[in-house]
């Protein structure tokens, strides 16, 4: 039977490079597509970002593929109106997905598009693990004229299911990355990792370092890191920052997983509105999501790996979209990952 995706092109270049990651995926696989509007594209439509029929429909899929959300007709700072971004809020809530995973592992035939030097990322393969549902981003929110707060919280049990996934995704190390000298919930978070660490995966080694100290080591010593577990606000920001040293951030995918029900993924890019409508968008960071999709949604280990195969041969063979200081379009990266797949 074939897998049931959702497809969610969004907004911006979404749909520009979600189209293409259809037919990579149909090179590889018999899939059911159900594409539904979400974002800002859903706001025109339904005046909501995510409508509950739309959430429905992705409970019911066997995993949800993303492209992006957002652009400057949505911006807004009043509270009241609503934005593309509450779409993503709701489909982590609605989901129940807590665990979002970012892979950092800069591909050989890109080592010279990164802002550092070669020798400073060859070799890095990390992940970074972030807690997707808690922290600063869901507390409670007040407002008035001359001030505001959001509170931060966590609970052990929120901690202790992040802190599983990152132990269990670990090959060598675990880095637990908080701010435990000065914040009440990364104590908790601390203790808790340490007690996981040591009544489940004492076999893994675990090190704790403090958010400031990670943001530097990632860029001046990427290679020391194999998983960084972190709590959401921290996570949200370090994977940016462990995103430019692939060089893109049109290159970078993510999964996002709950314990149970369909998994999420996206690139990790947004919608791109300063080149949307021009054809020139980087479809790879989608065609490798739809790889960890693949993968981590749909236990398609071998489907996953030829379609990063393709994506890596291309790269060799010098397909470089304007994002990699090169002049080919979509259609034309589409067309070389294609070719390598069908040769496979
Ligand atoms: P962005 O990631 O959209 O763009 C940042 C820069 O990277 C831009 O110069 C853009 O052209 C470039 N870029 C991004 N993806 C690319 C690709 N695939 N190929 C080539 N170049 C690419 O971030 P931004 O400009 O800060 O945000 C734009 C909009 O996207 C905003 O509305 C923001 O809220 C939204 N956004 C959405 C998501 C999401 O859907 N998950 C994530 C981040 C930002």
């Amino acid at each position: 039977m074939a897998y049931r995706i959702v497809t969610l092109p969004g907004d911006g270049i979404g749909p520009e490079i979600m189209a293409p990651t259809l037919e990579v995926l149909r090179a590889v696989g018999e899939f059911e597509f159900e594409e539904h509007l979400f974002g800002g594209a859903s706001i025109d439509a339904h005046g909501v970002a995510l409508t509950d029929e739309v959430l429905g429909a992705c409970k019911a899929a066997d995993a949800v593929l993303l492209a992006a959300v957002g652009g400057p007709k949505w911006d807004t700072t009043d509270p009241k109106k609503p934005r593309p971004e509450q779409g993503l809020l709701g489909l982590r809530k609605g989901l129940g997905l807590y665990a979002n995973l970012r892979p950092v592992k800069p591909i050989a035939a890109l080592y010279d598009s990164s802002p550092l030097r070669r020798e400073r990322i060859e070799r890095t393969d990390l992940l970074v693990v972030r807690e997707l549902t808690g922290g600063i981003y869901f507390g409670e929110k007040t407002r008035t004229e001359t001030s505001a707060t959001d509170v931060c919280s966590y609970t052990e049990e929120e901690i202790e299911r992040i802190a599983r996934v990152a132990f269990r995704a670990a090959r060598s190390k675990v880095t637990s990355v908080d701010k435990a000298n000065v914040l009440e919930t990364s104590r908790l978070w601390r203790e808790v990792v340490m007690r996981v660490h040591s009544a489940e995966f004492p076999h893994v080694q675990l090190e704790h370092v403090l958010v400031d100290n990670a943001a530097m080591m990632l860029v001046s010593s990427p290679r020391h890191f194999d998983v960084i577990v972190t709590e959401n606000m921290f996570g949200d920001i370090l994977s940016d920052e462990a995103a430019m040293l692939t060089g893109s951030i049109g290159m970078l995918p993510s999964a996002s997983l709950g314990d149970s029900g369909p998994g999420l993924f996206e690139p990790v890019h947004g919608s791109a509105p300063d080149i949307a409508g021009q054809g020139i968008a980087n479809p790879l960071a989608m065609f490798l999501s739809a790889a960890l999709m693949l993968r981590h949604g749909l236990g398609l280990e071998s489907e996953a790996a030829a379609v990063e195969s393709a994506v890596s041969r291309a790269l060799e063979d010098g397909l470089r979209t304007p994002d990699l200081g090169g002049g080919e379009d979509t259609r034309t990266a589409t067309r070389a990952v294609l070719d390598h797949l069908n040769r496979s």
